[in-house]
């Protein structure tokens, strides 16, 4: 109840500017008022179906007689189908052979990349760089708007603590202000800045998923339940799609799991009440993949009653299950849906077409001669290059072994060390994989001539047959090797004795992490931790190049291999971009998005915490009666924000402009930061804040400010954060949104776990 009432009061005032941006188009609404006065009801309910088509293969269902239902009006949008020549081919189906000739709207997963493919996005949150991610996310719409996309699903900003779940590789890891940061700039990348939306033909609508809360699927398992507190919902979970939403962008997708036991795609409260009336946000909201016919699964009912649900609770399109299209009319017969209703989601999707420009130009996106220029142009291939060299995240580099001189011959083993299709990593689904380049061809390039570059397999992804192919779907085969592990191995172990340092490629395949990936086991699989510690026995320096798309259990290889460069996938120019770091023509930057577990145990594990009533001191792994484990301690083997460099940094004091502010003030924090080492660096400085005591129980620490510096050897910085009312501000027991009088912390430094501390007092 006291959630209804905060949320209807704020409603009222969202909806009155709702209403009004509404009018701030007049243009827009006359010409889509007008089309809707021509349209019969079967064509209203047909802008609303979203079939599939295409080869691209992202779910389960598929659609049938997608051309007939073209031509008869009962489409509103097709996704899958790749290249402007197809997508005109569709295109001019709608426009030449329907009735009212209203266009499509030509949908795919453009995540992190279309042909030119950027680092996973958990990857690219480890750069920290809000211009590169922005820019990154136009590039791709750049590639995609001239090849026919009008819309991508992305951004995800699904908050994720739990890297057993695969999906965590397609989100910003595990804090809510890193990950609103990102939302907001990836909807810029796509769309534009706000007041240049949809103004320029390189941009594309943006689509955020998956509402809500789809990254606290319980137990890591895709597709689960999920059940939090509203404090932790808005607190956390919900930052990622706020930001989006305010950020201007033209759609939602509703997720498959259930918020407050409802299933989102029927959840009135959280399409409607929170989003619409809420937030104010009037864009158009998309189900998931099958999403709404899903429900009947979920047991809220049966194919009718589930359509109807979805359309009262505020869904507009509905992706593959056809339920919207089949069941809407015998639902307005009945009474169940009203008019209104109908009339409201079919506006919303035509205004989503008429913002793109789709009725002024329904090919807009159809530039072939520009596609034949930009898509995997080598301009963008240079950007993705030095944009996925700074998402790297170096974990360790005992005795700096990194980098690499450019001498001597190296020996690069590992299952994941030659090959193309495996470095774009999941959800680059318009790539051309063959086209990318092998870890092993982009050392030699990089390493150039001096350098005697030799490669072994060492052994198969994992010893599992079923678990390597469950692992390398979707064409992604590793080209499982059919000799033994000892063969395989002792093959390795020659080649090693002949190098003077090893690099091991070693970690996931792409495809086990993504959709439906789920893993409780998070090690290096079994027959590659083998090869590793046999190549480490051989005494050679041994290099590790991780690839994964999740935090692993690496503790033991934290404290056995001396150096490792966690390389998540890269994207199209991985290859390219590992040689440069490995060599030091880059200097590593990447800071992690996400805490890495000592085992699966310890999940979640995520640095803004809460503090229980027996925390454990910062000193001692174990005491009984506090809380604690008796077999591992609590902290992760690499925390938050935490990331080596080349060179070293040394940080100042915190310094505040004032000792006490008021609501309304800015406090100003500084910090001064030297590199103090011999190389140039980028630094990610941190600043958290700690709110001390309040009327709830608040996190240990909070993210609230972030600056990438570039630092010349034994230049020093001085880097400041801006802290206002809203830093302090969180949604307490009653869910009003406040700050609260009393002492805050302030902290800043290069991980979350930094000591560098100064407080002042909130009055
Ligand atoms: C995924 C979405 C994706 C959609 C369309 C679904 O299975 O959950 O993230 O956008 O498929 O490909």
């Amino acid at each position: 109840m006291r959630k209804v009432f905060c949320f209807a009061l704020v409603g009222l005032l969202a909806l009155a500017s709702c209403t009004s941006q509404k009018s701030a188009n007049p243009k827009m609404d006359r010409f889509v008022s007008d089309l809707m006065s021509k349209m019969t009801l079967e064509e209203k309910i047909g802008q609303l179906n979203l079939p599939v088509a295409g080869a691209i293969v992202t779910g389960e269902g598929v659609s049938v007689g997608v051309e007939d239902r073209i031509a008869k009006g009962e489409v509103g949008g097709l996704f899958n189908v790749k290249g402007a020549a197809e997508i005109r081919r569709y295109q001019q189906i709608a426009v030449e052979n329907s009735r009212l000739g209203i266009p499509l709207i030509f949908g795919m997963d453009v995540i992190h990349g279309y042909e030119t493919v950027f680092p996973i996005p958990l990857g690219l949150a480890c750069t920290w760089d809000m211009e590169a991610v922005e820019q990154s996310a136009h590039i791709a719409a750049v590639e995609a708007s001239s090849d026919g996309i009008a819309w991508t699903f992305s951004p995800m900003v699904d908050l994720g603590r739990d890297p057993r779940w695969g999906r965590v590789s397609e989100g910003s890891g595990e804090d809510p202000y890193l990950n609103a940061r990102i939302a907001e700039a990836m909807v810029y990348g796509y769309q534009g800045r706000p007041g240049q939306q949809f103004t320029s033909p390189d941009q594309i609508m943006a689509c955020v998923k998956h509402f809500a809360l789809y990254g606290g699927a319980e137990a890591g398992r895709d597709y689960n339940t999920v059940d939090m507190s509203h404090q932790r919902m808005f607190n956390e979970y919900m930052t990622g799609y706020k930001a989006a939403a305010d950020a201007g962008a033209g759609s939602f997708m509703a997720s498959f799991n259930v918020v407050d036991d409802v299933p989102a795609s029927v959840n009135k409260w959280l399409l409607t009440d929170v989003l619409r009336k809420e937030w104010g946000w009037d864009g158009f909201v998309v189900s998931d993949y099958t999403g709404i016919s899903e429900c009947i699964a979920h047991g809220v009912g049966d194919y009718h009653q589930v359509a109807v649900r979805a359309l009262n609770a505020g869904m507009d399109m509905d992706m593959v299950a056809e339920a919207l299209l089949t069941q809407t009319k015998e639902g307005i017969e009945k009474g169940e849906v009203s008019l209104k209703t109908l009339d409201r989601a079919c506006r919303r999707i035509l205004e989503a077409k008429y913002k793109l420009g789709l009725f002024e130009d329904p090919y807009k996106f159809c530039r072939e001669e520009e596609a034949a220029k930009v898509v995997y142009s080598d301009e963008n291939r240079a950007i993705a290059r030095r944009i996925s060299a700074d998402s790297y995240v170096l974990l360790r580099n005992e005795g700096k072994l990194l980098p690499l001189q450019r001498k001597g011959t190296l020996a690069v083993i590992g299952p994941l060390a030659n090959t193309a299709a495996n470095m774009p990593g999941t959800w680059s689904v318009a790539a051309q994989h063959s086209r990318t380049t092998t870890l092993v061809d982009g050392i030699k390039a990089v390493a150039g001539e001096g350098v005697n570059v030799l490669y072994a397999k060492g052994s198969n992804l994992c010893a599992d047959y079923d678990l390597e192919m469950r692992s390398t779907m979707f064409g992604r085969e590793l080209g499982r090797d059919s000799r033994t592990d000892a063969q395989l191995l002792s093959e390795a172990l020659s080649l090693a004795q002949k190098a003077d340092v090893v690099i091991a490629a070693l970690g996931e395949s792409s495809e086990m992490s993504g959709e439906s990936s789920s893993r409780t086991d998070l090690s290096i699989p079994d027959v590659q931790k083998d090869l590793l510690k046999a190549l480490l026995a051989t005494g050679k320096p041994v290099v590790l190049v991780l690839f994964d798309g999740r935090p692993l259990t690496i503790q033991w290889e934290s404290e056995n291999v001396p150096a490792i460069l966690n390389a998540w996938f890269g994207g199209t120019e991985a290859a390219f971009s590992i040689a440069d770091v490995l060599f030091g023509d880059v200097n590593p930057s990447g800071k992690l998005a996400m805490s890495f577990p000592k085992n699966v145990g310890q999940i979640p594990i995520y640095y803004a915490h809460k503090n229980t009533g027996r925390p454990l001191g910062d000193d001692k792994w174990f005491i009984k009666f506090r809380s604690n484990y008796l077999d591992v301690d609590n902290d992760p083997v690499y925390p938050f924000g935490y990331g080596l460099s080349y060179t070293t940094f040394s940080y100042g004091p915190v310094t505040l402009s004032k000792d006490s502010m008021r609501a309304g003030e800015t406090i100003v924090a500084s910090v001064e930061v030297t590199n103090t080492g011999d190389v140039a660096g980028k630094e990610v400085v941190q600043m958290y804040i700690k709110d001390v005591f309040a009327s709830a129980s608040r996190p240990v620490r909070e993210l609230k400010g972030f600056d990438k510096v570039l630092l010349q050897p034994g230049e020093t910085k001085t880097v400041t954060f801006g802290i206002g009312i809203d830093a302090l501000s969180f949604y307490n027991q009653d869910m009003v949104y406040a700050a609260e009088p009393g002492e805050f912390k302030v902290y800043i430094g290069g991980d979350s776990t930094t000591q560098n501390e100064a407080s002042f007092t909130l009055l």
